[in-house]
């Protein structure tokens, strides 16, 4: 069975594995993800070097895996046309670092580079819970703000590849700096990182240590008048202000047949998407919603690792 090794390199961690056509995912290896490049890439190395070591004699069901014919690669940022590197991602130390071509290099194989909200998008096209369903927004709340648009069974990627980094349209003209440098986008107010350091810096050191969504969701409900409390509810609600309001304005630009909702902000945040749906149905006219569907994600990063599986071309053609 033909098999591709894919990443899914994300601003938290990373997840290497082999995907072989019948969608099965193999020999899974995690990489914490570090902001100094040289660290970062060593990381990636070790990893993919150690599931190339490993799928010699691999075997599913009897039926013998082959080796991988190709690298796919979900990411966070911008890829070129030229599918040469990876560009505009504030969460990874990869600005300049010719990735495509050291992978090449390194391991030998054809190279394809993926944004991994529309990777991720494309595995939930093909194999999760809104397979089929076209128009498909996805949208996923995590340490920054991915989305991928399947349009016509294929994810959309705009003029230059640059489509979709919704959460760098401007939420408040002026307002609070985003990961990226500048002023009032979405990201600055509901993207994972930028809620858990606007905790630290207004509220002080996280109560284990390390602040996440899930523990400031915690200090925000305790009882009683604490004004750490108060201000995890002020940090909260202005998130989730936001998320709603970009949510209810893609469903209005785009029109789409079914959202995914997913993200470790989504997961450590329960309530968060039945607001999200009420106001959705609140703020947009019955043709949008009329047909609208709520799906939810299938977690993990699975997804990721098919769509960039996908994007290779090894395994599956765009209508499979
Ligand atoms: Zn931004």
């Amino acid at each position: 069975m033909r098999t591709v090794l894919a990443g899914d390199i994300g601003g938290t961690k990373c997840r290497f594995a082999l995907v072989s056509a019948d969608f099965g995912v193999h020999l899974v290896q995690r990489v914490s993800t570090v902001r100094e490049q040289g660290q970062f890439v060593a990381g990636m190395q070790e990893a993919v070097r150690a599931i190339l070591t490993q799928c010699e004699h691999l075997e599913v069901g009897g039926e013998p895996l082959e080796a991988p014919s190709a690298l796919g690669f979900g990411t966070a940022g911008v890829i070129p046309t030229d599918g040469s590197s990876v560009n505009h991602a504030p969460n990874l130390p990869l600005e300049g670092f010719p990735m495509a071509q050291w992978l090449l290099d390194e391991f030998g194989l054809p190279v394809t580079l993926i944004n991994d909200g529309r990777a991720s998008a494309w595995g939930e096209y093909l194999r999760g819970h809104a397979a089929g369903q076209d128009p498909l927004l996805c949208l996923f709340l995590g340490t920054g703000i991915g989305i991928g648009l399947i349009v016509d069974g294929k994810p959309y990627g705009g003029g230059n590849n640059a489509a979709g980094e919704i959460g760098h349209t401007i939420y408040r003209p002026g307002g609070r700096r985003c990961p990226c440098g500048r002023l009032g986008h979405y990201e600055a107010y509901c993207g994972g990182r930028a809620i858990t350091e606007r905790a630290a810096e207004e509220i002080g050191p996280a109560p284990s240590g390390r602040w996440t969504v899930g523990n400031l969701v915690s200090l925000s409900q305790e009882p009683g008048d604490d004004p750490r409390a108060g201000k995890a509810r002020q940090i909260l609600e202005e998130a989730a202000e936001a998320f709603c309001a970009l949510v209810s304005n893609c469903c209005v630009l785009l029109n789409p047949s079914a959202i995914v909702l997913g993200g470790g902000v989504l997961a450590g945040w329960p309530g968060l998407r039945d607001r999200i749906v009420a106001h959705v149905h609140d703020m947009t006219n019955e043709p949008i919603r009329a047909k609208l569907q709520f799906v939810p994600s299938m977690g993990g990063s699975d997804a990721i690792l098919w769509g960039a599986a996908a994007a290779t071309g090894a395994l599956w053609t765009p209508s499979s």
